[in-house]
């Protein structure tokens, strides 16, 4: 095979695998192809194509800045965009991202009901050092402040460290959920403003007004 029709295939290969990759984050079909046909890109120019799919990626993110979630998948797909095809200069950072945008929303789910005991467990990856983490649980705040994952140095091959961040509740031998007493006064059953539920209103406020603010801005 020729030189320009080897090009020209990878080139379409990644056009073809990304935009995949795109609608299926939400990326809307239609206007991914003409903003597509809009750039003008021909099909030499395999750089100009993964700039424009990275800032597709972008996109998506502003159309989902409220939905953590979503935030956590998109990074995770740029981790994996960055590995495939840019020698992964991006993807520890965009691991780095998805993880943080899935404790935010663990977080706000736990501040809603901060009555239970969340707690946060590693759905881990392949190797000794993912495997560790397992049966291990942590607090979010502690993760929030001291991320175990991603593993920098494991020795899972190729994209590395694949660690999830899970979220489970206590719960006692007879499998009862544990719920935070801290919230409650059991002597007297009326529910006490505790300190900490305070603060916890405080934090919810921050998120969401921080979340607000990406709204406001589009
Ligand atoms: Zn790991
Ligand atoms: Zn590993």
């Amino acid at each position: 095979m020729n030189e320009n029709l080897k090009q020209v295939k990878k080139f379409n290969s990644i056009k073809k695998s990304c935009f995949q990759r795109l609608v299926s984050l939400g990326f809307d079909e239609n206007k991914l192809e003409s903003h597509y046909l809009n750039s003008a890109i021909v099909e030499s120019e395999e750089g100009k194509l993964r700039d424009f799919i990275w800032s597709k990626y972008h996109e998506l993110l502003h159309e989902n800045a409220q939905d953590l979630q979503k935030q956590s998948q998109i990074h995770w797909s740029m981790a994996v965009f960055s590995y495939d095809y840019e020698n992964g200069k991006n993807t520890l950072q965009q691991k780095d991202l998805s993880h943080k945008a899935r404790l935010l929303n663990y977080e706000i789910l736990s501040l809603q009901q901060n009555s239970l005991n969340y707690r946060i467990v590693i759905i881990p990856g392949k190797c000794s050092i993912c495997q560790s983490e397992k049966d291990k649980n942590y607090t979010i705040e502690e993760m929030r402040s001291n991320p175990v994952i991603p593993h920098k140095n494991c020795d899972c091959s190729g994209f590395g460290c694949i660690c999830m961040y899970g979220l489970t509740t206590l719960r006692d031998e007879n499998g009862d959920l544990i719920w935070n007493e801290d919230s409650f006064d059991y002597t007297n059953k009326s529910r006490k403003i505790k300190t900490n539920d305070k603060l916890a209103r405080e934090g919810a406020g921050a998120i969401i007004s921080f979340l607000n603010l990406f709204k406001k801005k589009r």
